[in-house]
């Protein structure tokens, strides 16, 4: 069984949208969140899927297994699935024969991670792409939670692997630089992208944020969900 996120109203959130972030921006993609995260970011937007101190389990949260994940996406008519979370590999075992099942059908996929766990084999192997979001020191978490130099390394060795960093500040963009330095990641891998839930935050970061990255040889990417539906779930 997969824990999954639901939508208001109790609807696993399992949806048909196009990705709003990072390399394959616009692309239509079935999302499937999966609840539970072994981080705690202060500035997360889907806490729903793991505070537990202030979002209810049992309201946030169904159990469901891999047949009836598959007959959900399935009804999409779309070939390309985002696994999202929350931390999604924190449940890769399940995910498993999930993910061997669909691309036997011709499936591609994305999986969204913190870059904390290292994946398994049956992962790497059908994962298309592999959105890292390494957390930095702003995040509010402790740098042994947030940087697991192995799992880094093994990713940055991946050439289908993008880093894409949540800036929230100047201090950030140093802080990747500093990572960039230390696991070799080509400038055209990382990806910075501007913290915030509404289109003004995004915009008031967005023009310092995009000269950074020229200067840096980095991508810039915004997060064109915010700018479309607001910080709406499920969209
Ligand atoms: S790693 Fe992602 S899901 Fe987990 S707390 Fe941080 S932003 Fe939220």
């Amino acid at each position: 069984m997969l824990k999954v996120s639901r939508k208001p109203g109790g609807e696993p959130e399992i949806f048909h949208s196009i990705q709003g972030e990072g390399v394959s921006m616009g692309v239509p993609s079935v999302f499937l969140r999966l609840a539970t995260c072994n981080l705690a970011c202060h500035w997360c937007d889907t806490k729903y899927t793991w505070d537990w101190q202030n979002f209810d389990y049992q309201t946030e949260v169904v159990e469901l297994d891999s047949e009836e994940i598959q007959r959900r996406i399935r009804a999409f008519n779309c070939p390309h699935v985002v696994i999202t979370g929350g931390e999604p590999l924190l449940q890769q075992a399940g995910l498993e024969p999930l993910v061997e099942s669909l691309a036997a059908d011709g499936y591609t996929f994305e999986v969204e991670t913190n870059g904390t766990i290292a994946p398994l084999p049956g992962m790497l192997r059908h994962i298309g792409q592999w959105n890292v979001s390494p957390k930095l020191r702003t995040s509010g978490n402790t740098s042994e939670a947030r940087e697991i130099p192995l799992v880094l390394e093994t990713f940055a060795q991946l050439p289908k692997a993008y880093f894409k960093f949540v800036i929230t500040g100047e201090s950030d963009v140093d802080d990747v630089c500093t990572m960039r330095d230390k696991y070799n990641l080509s400038p055209d891998r990382v990806l910075l992208m501007p913290e915030g839930r509404t289109p003004d935050a995004l915009k008031n970061k967005s023009a310092w944020l995009s000269e950074a990255c020229v200067r840096h040889g980095f991508r810039f990417t915004t997060r064109l969900h915010i700018l479309l539906w607001g910080d709406e779930r499920g969209r």
